[in-house]
């Protein structure tokens, strides 16, 4: 079903420019690069992979 994949593909994008539209937000208020959970900065390394990365580590979970 090609009308399928393409709109999975379709939400895939979607998913990621809101993510993008996040990052950027939080580029505009100050706080890119800040885990949303502890508050540490995100390494380099890790916002170069994946620049709306929103946690320190992914497994970053509030104590
Ligand atoms: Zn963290």
């Amino acid at each position: 079903m090609p009308d399928d994949d393409a709109a999975t593909v379709l939400e895939a994008v979607e998913r990621d420019l809101e993510a993008i539209d996040a990052a950027m937000q939080r580029l505009d208020v100050g706080n890119y690069g800040v885990c949303e959970v502890c508050r540490t900065m995100i390494a380099e390394a890790t916002l170069e992979a994946d620049p709306t990365a929103t946690r320190c580590v992914p497994s970053c979970v509030a104590a």
